[in-house]
């Protein structure tokens, strides 16, 4: 079978949330007529949310619209967003070669990485064996199926409030399960959690595993382990929902740049160049503190001034 030839363009950039959109406005206004592919998840993470509520001069907008937003916004100033996803990045050569799962390939002199970072799992065997059957990672997308019923969700960040508070539309009750006996969301959220009469809170503990029913495969609730006494029990649900976040989608790069902090992409402190020249990184997918929709939108406007600037430079 012959290889495709591949498409020219001078930026290449990869991923279609806050960071990516962000980096094709700026760089369609620099006439560097950006290719953008959109990757399995088109508006990245935010689409799986529904209130935003810290996206500045919007008090409150649905992440969906706020993302479709987004992609028209790079569309109008001239961005050419492909619908795809990424399987190979050759950062070996000259120009830079992408190969995407239709078969398309892209030679591009400058490439931005920004494909952001996906949900976290415990690793049970467990866990996996009742994924999409009563187990899951997204309350927007699955939320909808729990209604009158009893759910769990682990985690202690923002997402697993936001989750827990999301799911009491739907179900009966809503326990949250956490490791410690202090959470790291928001001040503001936690005041939502506790004091909504649908929520209970177990602390200090640890699911050890999930229990469910075979035929049909179904989830009756988890098991749990204090972490302080060593106590057991079962909590009863019907939904398991796993909410302890994120690891940044660098797969496609990990033996090609400088990672940092667990598989982040490393960048040059106060910029967004890789490891390698020509290379920039935006986003979730570099950023192991801020992790927000305005700080990737932020690194996308830099790593487009970046790329700009050293594309100018190799004349
Ligand atoms: P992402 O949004 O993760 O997007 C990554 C993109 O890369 C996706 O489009 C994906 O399809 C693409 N991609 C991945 N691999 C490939 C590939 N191989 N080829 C092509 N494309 C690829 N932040 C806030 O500021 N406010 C909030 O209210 C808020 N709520 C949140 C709620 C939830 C449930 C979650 C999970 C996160 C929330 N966040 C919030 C965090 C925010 O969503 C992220 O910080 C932000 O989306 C990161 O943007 P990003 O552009 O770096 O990457
Ligand atoms: P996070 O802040 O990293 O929190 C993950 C939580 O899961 C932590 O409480 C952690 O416990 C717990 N955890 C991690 N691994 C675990 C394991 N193996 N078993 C049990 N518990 C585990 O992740 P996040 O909540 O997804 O948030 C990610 C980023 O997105 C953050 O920057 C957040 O602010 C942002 N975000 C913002 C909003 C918003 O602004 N409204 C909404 C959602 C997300 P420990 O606390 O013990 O570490």
């Amino acid at each position: 079978m012959s290889t495709p030839t591949p498409t020219s363009t001078r930026l290449l950039i990869i991923g279609s949330g806050p960071a990516g959109y962000t980096a094709a406005v700026y760089a369609a206004r620099a006439m560097l007529s950006p290719v953008l592919v959109q990757g399995m998840q088109p508006g990245g993470q935010l689409t799986i949310t529904t209130d935003v509520e810290n996206w500045p001069g919007e008090a409150s907008i649905l992440g969906p619209d706020l993302m479709q937003r987004m992609e028209h916004h790079a569309r109008e100033m001239g961005a050419q967003i492909v619908t795809d996803t990424i399987t190979a990045l050759d950062l070996s050569r000259r120009p830079f070669l992408a190969t995407a799962d239709s078969g398309a390939v892209w030679a591009a002199e400058a490439v931005i990485l920004a494909t952001g970072a996906q949900a976290k799992w415990l690793g049970l065997p467990s866990e996996e064996k009742f994924k999409g059957f009563g187990v899951s990672a997204c309350a927007t997308c699955d939320g909808f199926f729990y209604r009158g019923r009893e759910i769990v969700v682990v985690g202690g960040g923002n997402t697993a409030v936001e989750e827990a508070l999301f799911l009491t539309n739907f179900a009966s009750k809503v326990t949250l399960i956490h490791r410690r006996d202090s959470l790291r969301a928001e001040k503001i959220m936690q005041e939502r959690l506790f004091k909504h009469p649908k929520i209970a809170v177990i602390w200090d503990s640890e699911i050890l595993a999930v229990e469910g029913t075979e035929a049909p495969l179904g989830v009756t609730g988890v098991r749990v382990r204090n972490l302080k006494t060593g106590a057991e029990q079962s909590v009863p649900c019907d939904g398991f929902f796993v909410a302890i976040g994120h690891a940044p989608a660098s797969e496609l790069v990990k033996d090609q740049v400088r990672l940092h902090s667990g598989n982040y992409v490393w960048v040059e402190p106060g910029s967004t160049r890789t490891s390698v020249e020509g290379v920039f990184a935006a986003g979730d997918l570099t950023d192991d503190t801020y992790r927000q929709a305005v700080t990737s939108a932020g690194m996308g406007c830099m790593a487009a001034l970046d790329a700009e600037h050293w594309l100018a430079a190799q004349g």
